[in-house]
């Protein structure tokens, strides 16, 4: 949400700098094209600034996606994990072997 103001017939939209919190003031056409656009605009002080505005459905999306890709990743660490079991069994069948090959050259 916003602050208006309507200073002699022009709407005017208060805004707050993310960086270092200047509040100025644009007008409402300027507001609406900065927000439907994402472009990015400048305080007072020089700080850039933009709108990421999304809608419900845009934040579901990426949420999902988010969910997607983490699940890919944990599957490959499962993947990963299990091989690496499989190789330290099959090292562990292997020095059992030699050791009893010791055993039976040193009785
Ligand atoms: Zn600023």
């Amino acid at each position: 949400m916003y602050d208006m103001l309507n200073k002699d017939g022009i709407e005017l939209v208060r805004i707050c700098c993310a960086r270092c919190n200047v509040l100025f003031y644009i007008t409402k056409d300027h507001y609406d094209k900065l927000v439907a656009t994402n472009k990015s605009f400048y305080c007072p002080n020089g700080h850039s600034n933009y709108y990421d505005v999304k809608t419900p459905k845009e934040k579901i999306a990426e949420v999902r996606k988010e969910a997607t890709r983490y699940k890919e990743y944990y599957s490959n660490q499962l993947d990963t994990t299990n091989r690496l079991r499989k190789e330290i069994s099959t090292k562990k069948g292997q020095i059992t072997k030699l050791k009893n090959k010791i055993k039976a050259i040193n009785q």
